[in-house]
């Protein structure tokens, strides 16, 4: 809606009234592109199985977000070339539709404020085609390319090839566009970083990857009791390292007090409140042998803070995000 504003400003400046209608109109279309591209690559996704959890519209263009890289390279490969494909299929349109009514797509007369909104859909959709093959991460042709890397090694050091080719790739369109187009530069920064993104989510799910959360959990886990106070609770958290902790009444875990429960209790009540009336009842727990990037996934989907590890009734430990950052990190280091 912002940006739909900032072009209605943009237009009414440069063409008046007409300027600020057209740019508004074809900023939806191209955004409906945007979108017909994007579901090209969900809806392939879908049918391979793999869940998309939404699509996202940015100002330089559409993301699908999907909740796992397929592990058939070959699958990648199809649900990148989809969005492409979409794209030269509506540039095939919207040619087709200029040719049989007589318009020019002529590229000279090309702006976003007047002028031929046909001939702008036309260029535009070969443009988002063309330019998302480039093999740079995140673009899609940086996923053909590691699809196709893959093929021959592991996923992780195909991740870090198409990483390099993307930010190499980056850096020359960034100086190309401080010199030429600010709006490339403002791009090329956008692939360098969405490039490093890319190569830091593979690297913490390849060395989670079959590891158990035992290897992760907290073992020397402090408990609370439900008949403690906020205020002596607030003690432990001011001299501990735990921030997060589990309620345990009769060796049953009864609920869990996170660092967020705790202050926003404070505003609500005094710091002789019990602990029985703050905590959280309903908690997710997890067991020692659960895989570490489900739990991850899952923790960073759902938003939770930390996790009680637990056999049966009987606490064995606690995950949060910090630790399994902290096992990745320590993983790496040994190779
Ligand atoms: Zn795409």
């Amino acid at each position: 809606m912002l940006l739909l504003f900032f072009i209605g400003i943009l237009g009414s400046k440069q063409a008046g009234a007409s300027g600020a209608i057209f740019g508004m109109i074809s900023i939806v279309f191209i955004f409906f592109c945007v979108i017909l591209h994007e579901m090209g690559h969900s809806l392939m996704a879908i049918r391979y199985g793999i869940d998309v959890k939404d699509i996202v519209l940015l100002p330089i263009g559409g993301v699908s977000r999907m909740e796992e890289i397929p592990e058939d390279p070959k699958k990648e490969i199809t649900i990148s070339v989809v969005g492409p494909l979409v794209s030269f299929g509506l540039a095939l349109l919207f040619f087709l539709i200029a040719k049989t009514t007589g318009q020019s797509i002529s590229f000279k007369t090309l702006s976003l404020f007047g002028g031929n909104l046909v001939a702008n859909l036309f260029w535009i959709n070969l443009i988002l085609g063309t330019f998302n093959l480039i093999p740079a991460f995140p673009m899609d042709g940086g996923r053909v390319l590691r699809g196709i890397l893959s093929t021959s090694m592991d996923s992780l050091r195909a991740t870090k090839i198409a990483v390099n080719v993307g930010q190499v790739f980056a850096i020359f369109l960034f100086f190309f566009g401080i010199f030429f187009n600010w709006w490339m530069a403002l791009i090329a920064i956008f692939i360098y970083l969405g490039a490093e993104g890319e190569e830091r989510m593979v690297a913490l799910r390849t060395t989670l990857g079959k590891s158990p959360v035992k290897l992760a959990m907290i073992t020397d886990v402090h408990t609370i009791s439900p008949g403690q106070t906020v205020g002596q609770v607030l003690e432990n958290i001011c001299h501990g390292f735990q921030q997060d902790f589990p309620v345990v009444e009769r060796g049953e875990v009864v609920g869990i007090l996170t660092k967020e429960a705790i202050f926003s209790a404070l505003h609500k009540h005094e710091k002789s409140a019990l602990v029985r009336d703050v905590m959280q009842k309903e908690f997710v727990s997890t067991t020692e042998d659960a895989s570490l990037s489900d739990i991850f996934k899952k923790m960073t989907t759902e938003k939770l803070s930390v996790m009680p590890v637990m056999k049966g009734k009987e606490l064995r430990g606690m995950i949060n995000l910090e630790q399994i950052g902290k096992y990745h990190m320590i993983c790496q280091e040994g190779g």
